[in-house]
């Protein structure tokens, strides 16, 4: 186990059962399940009377930093079923210039994600699933991934000694299928976009009995990224920012944070004062931005996605009415943003800050932009936009001025 020691014997963990996000019906916790029989995500429910009682904040602020310090609040029950390559807290980093240019007053700050093992937030999801699957018995996972899911996913398989298959879009970046390949995992290249990957996996799912780690498709990955709702919370001493750009794909994080505030509040660790929860989407796939500008609870499938952002171009979500839910119960909003906004965001954070976000994380930031120019955010608000991996997986523009040796070298031109 991790840098994280409990007292021997099982965790204490508080879960009670799980229940249908749709209908409210009751499953049983510690076994096997995917969705519920209404085809939608199960939600693990916990005792927070009983939680609150066992753990305090005052308690909880002597642990390591990793996410394990949060361990009543998760689902997994034995210690060595935690299959863990490090899940340091990330930080909060600030963006003081860009924020003084842009919103006097305001602060602006950036959970960088990208530290996490994998070098993305979907760490997080990913060692929930993966610890709570071995923890049941599991020998054998799949999943449909844009990149960064399928290399997390990888690499817990490994590290827990079970079995991966993998399966992305033939246009993938190739850093993530060689990490995933890398990582001991088999990887197909599907002539399609996610869902049709998602296809694959339930199909394998029936002929091969392979366990189906879909997003959402299991009911830990949520759990795993409800773990930024409570670190964000605890960072900022409990109190909420006023408002968080989320680059939407399936919707874990948004869900998981939304679900992590709930509970939070019901444990009487934070008020009742939330976060506007905003949804950003590329505009060459936001399924949920029109969903929510036509009011509707379900986004249908959209058509010919595309956006070099991998990680949002997400056209079909199981989640939606749940990612929907929270926007519209925090009084946030739904916003696209074009690739050319993201491409510019990407440039700018990293030269004027030094802080190279991902393509996605570019796009909180493209929208935070957009929403202070049009007023939906207000220059003295308190934001934070969610990095959820490290730019460093993404191919960069060329760079570079070729210099010969033995030319002469125009000094003055150097000085810039
Ligand atoms: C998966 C992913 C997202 C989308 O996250 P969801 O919680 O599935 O909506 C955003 N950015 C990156 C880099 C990702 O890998």
């Amino acid at each position: 186990m991790h840098d994280y020691e409990w007292n021997g014997g099982d965790l204490p963990t508080f879960v009670t059962h799980l229940e249908c996000s749709k209908t409210g019906e009751h499953y049983p916790a510690d076994q096997l399940h995917g969705l519920s029989k209404a085809g939608r995500p199960l939600l693990v429910r916990y005792d927070l009377d009983r939680l609150s009682k066992a753990l305090s904040r005052q308690a909880l602020a002597a642990r390591p930093q990793t996410m394990w310090r949060y361990h009543e609040m998760l689902p997994v029950r034995r210690p060595e079923s935690v299959v863990s390559l490090g899940e340091v807290v990330t930080p909060l980093i600030s963006l003081p210039r860009i924020a003084g240019r842009l919103a006097k007053g305001g602060e602006l700050l950036v959970k960088d994600e990208g530290r996490l093992p994998t070098g993305s937030f979907k760490a997080r999801g990913l060692v929930m699933a993966v610890s709570m699957a071995k923890e049941l018995g599991v020998t054998n996972m799949a999943m449909p991934t844009n990149g960064n899911a399928g290399a997390a996913m990888a690499a817990y398989c490994a590290r827990a000694g079970m079995k991966a298959t993998v399966f992305c879009p033939d246009d993938t970046p190739d850093v993530n299928v060689r990490e995933i390949a890398m990582q001991g995992a088999d990887v197909y290249l599907v002539d399609g976009l996610i869902d049709d990957c998602g296809k694959l996996v339930a199909e394998g799912e029936k002929e091969l009995g392979w366990f189906n780690c879909s997003t959402l498709r299991e009911p830990y990955r949520i759990e795993g990224k409800k773990t930024m709702g409570l670190e964000l919370a605890e960072q900022l001493g409990w109190e909420m920012p006023d408002v968080i750009f989320y680059p939407t794909g399936g919707g874990t994080g948004i869900i998981g944070m939304w679900k992590a505030f709930a509970e939070l509040e019901a444990m009487g660790w934070i008020g009742s004062k939330r976060p506007r929860m905003v949804v950003v989407q590329a505009a060459g796939c936001a399924p949920m931005v029109k969903a929510w500008e036509h009011g509707e609870e379900h986004a249908p499938r959209w058509q010919d996605a595309h956006t070099f952002a991998a990680g949002i171009r997400v056209p079909q979500a199981v989640g939606d009415f749940l990612i929907l839910r929270a926007v519209r119960e925090s009084g946030g909003f739904a916003i696209a943003v074009d690739d050319e906004a993201i491409a510019r965001g990407w440039r700018e954070v990293a030269a004027e800050e030094g802080l190279l976000l991902c393509p996605e994380g570019a796009a909180t930031y493209a929208a935070y932009c957009a929403a202070l120019a049009d007023g939906r955010v207000k220059p003295g608000e308190r934001a934070v936009l969610f990095n959820c991996a490290s730019g460093l997986k993404y191919p960069m523009p060329p760079a570079g001025t070729p210099l010969k040796l033995g030319s002469t070298i125009d000094w003055k031109r150097l000085q810039g």
